[in-house]
């Protein structure tokens, strides 16, 4: 029997509307795809790498060193690389490297998927594919290890990708439950809400006395400020956002804007270079022109005094940020929050002091902006006016300020607990991310019901188990003190 290679075109012929292209790319590590196509994807490739069972135990780096995987990552389903927190002992001295690591086909798929400009890879330690390949250093970042995997799995005989179970992943990359787990069958289902709540509960009143230690030295006003820029950012542009905060504090941004919001905005453009200057740059519609105008006069009288201050524009992320969430639109809500007296601090304060009526929407009522002629329909400078309003700070948004700033916030200016009691056990969830999914996978096994921790409380006490126990744990569970503490002590 003669097989020829490739099927026939005239074969599902509607099969080429979704075929990728496979430019090949200008560094020339790009090998031609391989014929017929692998039949595995990125994530039976993800699976072998959290498999202990899977994985080879030796691998090797393109330049020959010895490779131990002592600690494959957290698996990582949001954006960002694979597996983040990964700890490998590499060479004949075991030297041990941590990071997080990206997983690919081909070692040129890095570049394909432009990695190397996303600064949320800045980070990955190692770039395993399954061919074998080298990308140039310059590529990734400094010291990162290329492991292929197709040596190592070539060498294991019995080892085939038709036997995953690709939905039972991430889960089942662990060969037993981690003993938190047993534990937690032993309660019931009140003792387990019971111990996310006291979880919760903690790690709110450690954000309290973190806050109030920063309050004592910089002042509450001050605090309030810098922490609701930080959440303004986001995870991507937390950091410049906070930056901002301390190169232009709230009495000098008040000050120097005369507590005019517009002003106020105008000044954290400039100070953030976010500001287009639109006498050299032609930049959107004339409504954009204009209003870019108006920015500009506001802020070139200040700009000398700040210009050595600015935070360079390169500090900004945009790759992956949602447009609702970009920085030129969430400065306008920090302007109105900050730049009039009373603003956001002193409004808060005044809610401290109240001793009853407190619910979840007196505190989501703060974020409630007056609609700003430019950005109400607008998500950045160049694109076109959108058809529906769009808020400043939407409401998942406000509400993860409100549970991990404000209740807390407000706890450390001193308010008497009893006012705060129902807003506690009502608190508003923020949205499920993946680290509690990940974090209730572990405690309560793949069959729980997500019912369980619906409540916002319950996610905190989940965030705060994944940071306190799990983050820190060195041993693959083997040393770690939750099991111990949830069989001593049931609440
Ligand atoms: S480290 Fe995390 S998963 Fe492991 S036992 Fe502790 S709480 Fe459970």
């Amino acid at each position: 029997m003669n097989l020829s290679t490739g099927i026939a075109l005239d074969w599902f012929p509607r099969a080429a509307a979704l075929a990728h292209s496979s430019r090949p790319l200008s560094c020339g590590v790009c090998e031609a795809p391989p014929r017929p196509p692998p039949p595995f994807t990125e994530r039976h490739l993800q699976c072998v790498w959290a498999d202990a069972r899977l994985r080879p135990s030796l691998l090797a780096t393109a330049a020959g060193e010895p490779v131990q995987v002592e600690h494959p990552g957290e698996w990582n389903t949001g954006p960002g690389p694979d597996f983040l927190n990964a700890a490998l002992r590499v060479g004949p001295d075991l030297r041990r490297i941590t990071g997080d690591v990206e997983i690919h086909v081909r070692p040129a798929d890095w570049q394909r998927h432009r990695h190397a400009d996303d600064p949320r890879y800045r980070r990955v330690c190692a770039h395993v594919s399954y061919y074998p390949g080298t990308l140039p250093e310059a590529e990734l970042p400094p010291g990162t290890l290329q492991i292929a995997l197709r040596p190592a799995l070539d060498a294991q005989l019995d080892f085939s990708f038709d036997n995953l179970d690709l939905l039972s992943y991430p889960v089942a990359a662990r060969a037993t439950p981690p003993p938190c787990r047993a534990a937690m069958l032993q309660l019931t289902p009140d003792q387990r809400g019971a111990v996310l709540d006291a979880a919760g509960e903690h790690r709110l009143r450690r954000r309290a006395e973190i806050l109030q230690a920063a309050m004592l030295d910089r002042g509450p006003a001050q605090i309030i400020y810098e922490e609701v820029m930080a959440a303004l950012g986001y995870r991507p542009n937390k950091a410049p956002f906070r930056r901002l905060a301390r190169v232009l504090p709230l009495e000098l941004l008040r000050e120097k804007s005369g507590g005019n919001p517009w002003r106020a905005y105008a000044l954290l453009l400039g100070v953030a270079s976010l500001l287009p200057d639109p006498t050299t740059r032609r930049i959107g519609d004339d409504e954009t022109k204009s209003f870019l105008r108006r920015c500009w006069d506001a802020w070139w009288p200040l700009s000398g005094e700040f210009l050595p201050r600015r935070i360079p524009r390169a500090d900004w992320v945009f790759a992956g940020v949602r447009p609702t969430n970009r920085p030129e639109r969430r400065l306008m809500a920090a302007a109105q929050l900050f730049a009039p007296t009373p603003g956001l601090p002193e409004r808060v304060a005044d809610i401290a002091k109240r001793t009853q009526g407190l619910d979840a929407n007196t505190l989501l009522q703060l974020f409630d902006l007056p609609e700003t002629p430019y950005w109400a329909n607008r998500l950045s400078f160049s694109a076109p006016p959108v058809d529906a309003p769009v808020a400043l700070v939407g409401l998942p948004r406000a509400r993860a300020i409100l549970v991990n700033l404000l209740l807390p916030a407000v706890a450390a200016l001193g308010a008497p607990a009893s006012a705060w009691q129902a807003l506690l056990a009502d608190l508003p969830a923020e949205e499920p991310n993946e680290l509690v999914k990940q974090t209730a996978l572990r405690l309560f096994g793949p069959d729980h019901t997500p019912r369980l921790y619906r409540a916002g409380l319950r996610r905190q006490g989940l965030i705060h188990i994944h940071h306190e126990y799990c983050l820190n744990d060195r041993s693959l569970c083997a040393t770690c003190p939750l099991p111990t503490s949830l069989a001593s002590t049931t609440p």
